[in-house]
């Protein structure tokens, strides 16, 4: 029954996932469902998931490879789950994560130490005292039968999900102002980086990007949209896509970063472009954390053969697109500098996927680091945001102005 269970689970969430990559069709209920508390139990030769509910939830349970991930959807649930929570290591889970996946949908994504069957998925009624309960059943299995299992589940459509790297850019009059996008980073179930006391990335770059959105809205010059505007998470290349939707002159994606070693040490901004090499280590250490947000969140990342071939369209549409991106860096980096607040006065570059819109200037900016204390206290302050918002506008403007100078027409 083993496999019949995972294949039907996942032919189910592929399906959905297809038509619906990253919206749901489902309503929020008013009254959504609570998560009081998870745990893990059991061992590596069955696993056991519970998660305690307020009522009976429909759930959509379904495995995923590379990295082994089990991803939990629900249409609404409302986590109020006790701190620390998913951070346990048990059996064959080594960590998990909770939140909101997209407007009115929930999602759990349990990571998981190596090849796996989803043996047994039910939800129990709520009787007596007893909360309703979610229950997931893992067993280990070898890489060719969980594969065997993963590509058995699959439909065509999924398969052939190719990213969009040329997608259509909405048609807008001549003289309309020019669009910014700005994307907070990470979001509902990837919370980002996080500080000592518990600080998210998710929240400090939200903050930032709905203050740098009123600072350019007030100069009357920009139309500006962030591609998440509350705790919700939103896959990279979904980022990338709405920008080219709203026909953005300009992206610039939102973060803060961790250093580990020598906290105190590394402190300020960073500005980073898109480059096929990185410029250095720490510039390619950084895109693969960021990258894997997609990861984190249950996201099925495209194939290496997707990916190449987004390669070569990005090539031959992006050398113009390049160098605007790298004028607007500098500009960032002049404007911060005055505030004394960089990490790094050098621009550095990597393969970011939330940069990859091959027709749209694109930068990221670390705001700082979760991992220094002082900076934290910098991150979370409202005198800070507030100079730190106006630097980045300046430094918008001042981009804006070099391009309609070179190019009035
Ligand atoms: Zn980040």
């Amino acid at each position: 029954m083993t496999g019949s269970v995972l294949a039907r689970a996942v032919a189910c969430a592929v399906l959905l996932a297809s038509i619906y990559p990253y919206g749901s069709p489902v309503k929020a209920e008013s009254n959504p469902a609570v998560a009081k508390d998870a745990r893990v139990a059991g061992d590596r030769e069955r696993t056991r998931f519970i998660a305690d509910l307020s009522k009976k939830v429909d759930v959509n349970v379904f495995a995923l490879g590379n990295p082994y991930r089990v991803i939990v959807d629900a249409p609404d649930v409302n986590f109020q789950m006790p701190d620390g929570v998913g951070k346990e290591k048990r059996g064959l889970v080594t960590a998990y994560r909770y939140g909101l996946f997209a407007p009115g949908k929930a999602r759990i994504v349990l990571d998981i130490s190596g090849p796996f069957l989803i043996d047994k998925t039910f939800v129990l009624e709520a009787r007596d005292d007893q909360p309703a309960r979610l229950v997931i059943d893992l067993v280990p299995t070898d890489e060719n039968t969980f594969l065997a299992k993963l590509k058995e589940s699959r439909s065509p459509q999924a398969a052939s999900a190719a990213p969009s790297a040329l997608a259509q850019a909405s048609s807008r009059p001549a003289d309309a102002k020019p669009v910014v996008v700005l994307d907070p980073g990470h979001g509902g179930v990837d919370p980002g980086t996080s500080s000592a006391t518990g600080i998210t990335e998710k929240e400090v770059v939200l903050d930032f990007a709905r203050a740098l959105k009123a600072k350019l809205e007030a100069t009357g010059r920009y139309e500006v949209f962030l591609t998440r505007d509350d705790d919700t998470f939103l896959p990279l290349r979904g980022r990338v896509e709405l920008a080219q939707k709203k026909g953005a002159g300009l992206f610039l994606s939102i973060h803060a970063d961790y250093f580990p070693k020598q906290t105190d040490k590394a402190t300020g901004a960073t500005v980073y472009t898109l480059s096929e090499e990185a410029s250095d280590e720490e510039a390619k250490a950084l895109a693969a954390k960021e990258n894997f947000s997609d990861a984190l969140a249950g996201v099925e990342l495209p194939s290496d053969s997707d990916e190449v071939l987004a390669n070569i369209l990005i090539d031959l549409a992006q050398r113009e697109t390049q160098n605007r991106s790298v004028t607007f860096a500098r500009s960032i980096v002049g404007e911060l500098a005055g505030k004394g607040s960089l990490h790094t006065r050098k621009l550095r570059s990597a393969g970011f996927r939330v940069l990859k819109a091959p027709d749209i200037p694109s930068v990221l900016l670390e705001l700082g680091f979760l991992s220094n204390p002082d900076d934290e206290k910098r991150l979370t302050s409202d005198a800070w945001r507030d100079n730190t918002a106006a630097a980045v506008a300046e430094s918008i403007d001042v981009y804006f102005a070099k391009r309609i100078a070179r190019n009035p027409y």
